[in-house]
């Protein structure tokens, strides 16, 4: 979502406010000197060309490269692995992190240790993903039909604290596994609900 918006040039960018009539300087909040467009935010910035030249992606700090952020990331997206796509997105999306924490005078982090943090998120989501994608595939295989001629129900309640309700669910499946009916309703807790 960052990077699409990124690329139709639909962020926050002083530039985009200054266009506007909101903001009376579009000077970059980081080194104070370039019109702060997304292409000098994510590249040309000396504070971005540090990161990227620091990061295992650091040919992308070269400034004489294509003009348009969204050419960068069509030429990223039509040569690079998905590896170094992703590791990619995740640096841009740090940098513009920095760039928001400049602008509201938030502590800044050093430039040469961004691209190591962006692998590690990277990771990091990759690994959670896995444990997202193993967990249902749990779930799937445990469930058994019942024998034939039968169904079997499934029923599943939860609490939501906040509302002070309890949701239950309930499903019937035939001994095929087919999908017969569900059932789903919310009621207050006072309530017996079974
Ligand atoms: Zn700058």
């Amino acid at each position: 979502m960052f990077m699409w918006r990124a690329c139709s040039s639909s962020l926050p960018t002083k530039t985009n406010l200054f266009n506007r009539g909101m903001l009376s300087s579009n000077s970059c909040p980081v080194c104070q000197e370039e019109a702060n467009t997304i292409l000098h935010i994510l590249r040309d910035c000396p504070y971005a060309r540090s990161a990227w030249f620091k990061s295992p992606l650091h040919k992308f700090s070269n400034p004489l490269r294509v003009s348009v952020w969204s050419d960068v990331v069509e030429e990223v997206l039509r040569e690079q692995c998905k590896h170094t796509i992703e590791v990619f997105f995740t640096l841009a999306w740090i940098i513009w992190g920095h760039r928001n924490n400049a602008w509201l005078q938030k502590p800044s982090v050093a430039a040469d240790c961004l691209g190591e943090k962006a692998v590690a998120y990277k990771e990091e989501y990759r690994v959670v993903l896995r444990k997202v994608e193993d967990s249902s595939s749990v779930m799937v295989h445990k469930w058994r039909p019942p024998p034939a001629p039968s169904v079997k129900l499934n029923v599943a309640m939860t609490l939501f604290r906040a509302r002070n309700s309890v949701g239950m669910g309930a499903m019937i499946r035939n001994y095929r596994g087919e999908f017969i009916t569900r059932y789903c309703e919310e009621f207050p807790r006072s309530q017996d609900g079974l």
